[in-house]
């Protein structure tokens, strides 16, 4: 049992996490780099320690000096947040190492789910439903190559199995590219994530992008808290998400639900997770399981009630998930829009300083932020400062809180993407439900034109 909790990160994910901690009676302690030590949860954070220079490889992916700061200032677990070293194994493993618990899964999860050949197949074997393709990694003879590409169909979608952040793979639409492009992927696979391993699996064209929340006790106790929807990308980079994934049979998802929950148990899974799908024609295909609590989770504690990070905590500390899969239910709905520091036309990053900071606010309104006026946001870090966050009854009344949050909102003294999201939220394609993970590329490109 813990009383002291290190947070390994930075931004609008220290402070929710430093929140969580304070509600449970925990102290907390902030590590932060040179360009942060002016930040709001650094100030609020029971105690401090500065761990480098502001490039993130020298602080917040400084694995030696975080377990330093840990030791000195006697916390007993580290929360890694997301990004950064949320799902790097062999942090986990030097944080158990040396006596501190690690809130979130067992090392070993972390590295299996992160060998995507190695995920799939435990995926398949709980009855997860899959991309077509085979379970393993792409044999090196051509001819064999050309046979498994033949097999699924093309097009088909040549992958990395060490990839992330959407590198490391590449479209096929004939088997005249075929060969070509698993070389060059071999390569890039070599070279950026230091294995060559690749697989192919059948490339969907009109996919939504829906996934499933999991927490997981050490009790053997496993729940799925519901689905949510982040088709709304650019560059493969969420934008928008919602919870519930709108116009999907809720028996359906709750069978999903179900195998994923399945999956959990048959590997020992602990924790918080979500299992990342693609959703086309009606059926579930499973691409790959994010280890770690998600910039989106509070779409789902919208929905579902349920604090997703205390929970985190709570199952660090060993104690047993106190709600049962029948009480969880997804109440009204709930979409987040992700506010940026970038010019909302041309997506540059806009760091500097924020002069005039208002926050929505009212019935069905969060707001999960560390900025306020004054500040500088830095430009060495991802440029997210702040998540609108609202709840309805309906869909429905979600947006229509969104468009006055947002209306209300200011910000000024550098640029952010709130006019595209306000733009978006006017887009009929986006309000009626459902569309595909190309859409709001699509609707950029008219932007574009018009
Ligand atoms: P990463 O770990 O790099 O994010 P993912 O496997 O999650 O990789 O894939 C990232 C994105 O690539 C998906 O959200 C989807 O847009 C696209 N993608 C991946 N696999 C497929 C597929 N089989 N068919 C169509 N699109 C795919």
């Amino acid at each position: 049992m813990f009383d002291k909790v290190l947070i390994a990160n930075r931004g609008e994910i220290a402070l929710r996490i430093q929140r969580a901690c304070r509600e449970l009676g925990l102290k907390t302690v902030a590590v932060h780099s040179q360009a942060d030590a002016q930040a709001r949860y650094v100030r609020l954070a029971d105690e401090a320690l500065c761990i480098g220079p502001a490039a993130p490889g020298q602080s917040y992916l400084n694995i030696a000096a975080i377990l330093f700061a840990a030791h000195v200032s006697g916390a007993q677990a580290v929360h890694p947040g997301y990004g950064f070293l949320s799902e790097n194994a062999d942090f986990a493993a030097q944080v158990e190492a040396a006596g501190l618990s690690f809130i979130g899964p067992r090392p070993e999860s972390i590295r299996t789910m992160g060998d995507k050949v190695a995920a799939k197949r435990a995926m398949r074997a709980a009855g997860v439903p899959c991309v077509p393709g085979p379970d393993g990694s792409l044999p090196d003879d051509p001819e064999a190559i050309l046979r498994v590409a033949e097999e699924i169909g093309y097009p088909v979608i040549v992958k990395a199995a060490g990839g992330g952040g959407g590198r490391g793979m590449r479209v096929v639409h004939g088997a005249a590219q075929l060969l070509e492009a698993v070389s060059v992927t071999r390569e890039e696979a070599r070279r950026a994530f230091g294995k060559p391993e690749l697989y192919v699996e059948k490339f969907l064209e009109h996919p939504r992008h829906v996934e499933i929340q999991v927490l997981c006790d050490t009790h053997g106790n496993a729940l799925w808290l519901g689905s949510r929807d982040c088709s709304m990308q650019r560059r493969h980079q969420k934008v928008l998400e919602e919870a519930p994934a709108p116009g999907i049979d809720p028996a359906l998802i709750r069978q999903v639900g179900e195998r994923c929950v399945e999956a959990c148990r048959q590997t020992n899974y602990r924790g918080a997770g979500t299992f990342e799908f693609l959703f086309e024609d009606g059926e579930f295909y499973f691409i790959e399981m994010n280890t770690r609590l998600q910039v989106e989770h509070p779409v789902t504690e919208m929905t579902s009630g349920i604090d997703i990070v205390r929970e985190q905590i709570r199952i660090a500390q060993g104690h047993a998930l106190t709600v049962r899969q029948p009480e969880i239910r997804a109440v009204g709905h709930s979409l987040e829009c992700r506010i940026n520091a970038e010019d909302p036309f041309t997506f540059a990053p806009c760091p500097g300083k924020v002069t005039a900071w208002e926050l929505p606010g009212g019935n069905g309104v969060r707001v999960d932020s560390h900025v306020s006026s004054g500040v500088v946001v830095p430009p060495y870090y991802d440029s997210l400062i702040a998540k609108v966050i609202t709840h309805g009854a309906t869909r429905d009344e979600a947006v229509v809180r969104m468009r006055l949050a947002l209306a209300e909102m200011r910000v000024e003294g550098i640029h952010t993407n709130v006019p595209l999201h306000r733009a978006v939220l006017e887009d009929e394609g986006f309000c009626a439900g459902g569309v595909d993970i190309h859409h709001l590329e699509r609707w950029l490109a008219k932007r574009k034109q018009a």
